[in-house]
């Protein structure tokens, strides 16, 4: 079978910040203090405008809208599951005419269940061990490829993403999601499936120039 290509997520719209209803609960190492965990109980989204975007990046985190989320459902993509995000919007809001509706819809945020392995490109891979309670591995983004993605990202200059080396994933460790991380939620970037692409373009399509996506490889 051909198997599908896949791509990591960069960036998409940013119609807004992170809203006043955000609760992120964070753990602690007990003995040295190290934040080992972050874990999303509630994430509120303050809107500035709407012109329509169905896909909305507040980094870390992903916000689909109600008829992405429909279309995602409809193709039975998997990976993640959907929380409701709790909307505000700024003191001079406004929605765009062209958008496709009146009124702001449900937005949602991808909780990203899906995971697989890699052969880390954009990290390097250290044993943390100065304390025996947490102690562990770490991964730090390589300063070069760091450098890169914010140019790509920040300045929006796609040309430049051919200068980023491709994520290398182990198709043996995936298990057939569409949206998932590899080796662990601190490398922030998901990797989607062309599946996910095809839908995202589908919907979303007057807003794809902010969807800055790079092609993974399998190995
Ligand atoms: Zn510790």
């Amino acid at each position: 079978m051909k198997k599908k290509k896949i791509y990591v997520l960069l960036s998409a719209s940013t119609p807004g910040q992170m809203g006043g209803a955000t609760e992120i609960e964070v753990t602690n190492c007990e003995k040295c203090g190290r934040r080992l965990n972050e874990n999303l109980k509630q994430l509120g989204y303050e809107f500035d405008f709407w012109s329509g975007e169905d896909f909305i990046h507040l980094t870390p985190y992903y916000i689909v809208s109600e008829r992405l989320k429909m279309a995602l459902e409809v193709e039975n993509l998997t990976g993640y599951s959907t929380k409701k995000v709790v909307v505000d919007t700024e003191e001079y809001f406004e929605i765009d005419e062209d958008a496709y509706s009146k009124t702001l819809p449900d937005f949602y945020y991808l909780d990203i269940q899906g995971q697989a392995k890699e052969e880390p490109v954009w990290y390097t891979v250290e044993k943390y061990d100065e304390c025996d309670m947490c102690a562990g591995e770490v991964s730090t983004y390589i300063p070069e490829i760091l450098d890169k993605i914010d140019r790509v990202v920040l300045f929006k200059k796609k040309e430049d993403l051919l200068a980023i080396p491709k994520r290398k994933i182990y198709y043996d460790s995936w298990q057939g999601q569409d949206v998932f991380f590899a080796d662990n939620e601190k490398r922030r970037e998901p990797i989607i499936t062309e599946d996910f692409l095809r839908v995202l373009k589908k919907v979303n399509k007057d807003f794809m120039d902010e969807v800055i996506v790079l092609e993974a490889e399998w190995i």
